[in-house]
Parts: C-alpha cells; structure tokens; sequence
C-alpha cells in the first residue's frame, strides 16, 4: 500500500516537471500551449506506474516533433523568452518586430537598417 502512495507521488512530480515544461515552452511558441500543459494529467490516470510514464514520454516526444520549430529569443519588452518569427509577444502582446518605412517588410527589433533595402527608416515604437 506505501509504495503505491510512494510511486504515485513519483508520479506527480514527473507529470508536474513535463507540464511546467510544455507550458513554458508551448507558451513561447505561441502554440495550443491550454492543451499541452493538461495532457500530463491524464497520464498520471493509467492504472499501472510503467503506463503513466510511457504516457508522459509518449506525450512529450509528440510535442517535441509537433511544435514549431525555431528558435527562442528575448521579448524586447517583457523580457520572457518567445519564438522568433512571432511579429507579436504572445506573453505582453507588444510588437516585436519593426516595419520598413521605404519596403514595408518586417524587420528584426535589434536590427539597424533593413535587411531587404538596406533603408535606415524604420517604425520605432
Ligand atoms: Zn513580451
Ligand atoms: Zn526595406
């Protein structure tokens, strides 16, 4: 009976770290972050030990292919780390991205002139 409590709580922390994980990272992403941070949950539900965790490494390696690829910068404004090619923070919902005024194509925050004209007049917010 004591080891069942034991694994169980093993249980839940294995699912807590996932779900904190998928949460971060989905939320970064701008991805169905609601879903993939509740999955874990019903991992922990399977009747034996061994099928929770193969649920939740089932669940994590199926995020980990689906999720959009690319890589994870800094908000300008808020400082929490987003997707790159987001042109909004999905965290502080502040632009990320400056416009050409001479193109009209998106450019980098950072960026000093447009990578496509080279114009050094962009918006600034
Ligand atoms: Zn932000
Ligand atoms: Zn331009």
């Amino acid at each position: 009976m004591e080891s069942a409590i034991v694994l169980f709580i093993i249980k839940l922390v294995i699912a807590g770290g996932v779900m904190f994980f998928l949460y971060t990272d989905a939320r970064a992403r701008d991805h169905t972050w609601f879903m993939w941070t509740f999955a874990p949950i019903l991992a922990i539900f399977t009747p034996d030990f061994a099928g929770s965790v193969l649920a939740l490494t089932f669940i994590f390696v199926l995020y980990m292919f689906t999720r959009p690829k690319g890589e994870l910068v800094k908000c300008p404004h808020c400082g929490k780390k987003i997707h790159d090619v987001l042109a909004f923070c999905p965290r502080c919902r502040q632009s990320v991205k400056r416009e050409c005024l001479r193109c009209h194509d998106t450019v980098d925050w950072y960026a000093e002139r447009c990578p496509h004209c080279g114009s050094m007049n962009l918006t600034k917010f």
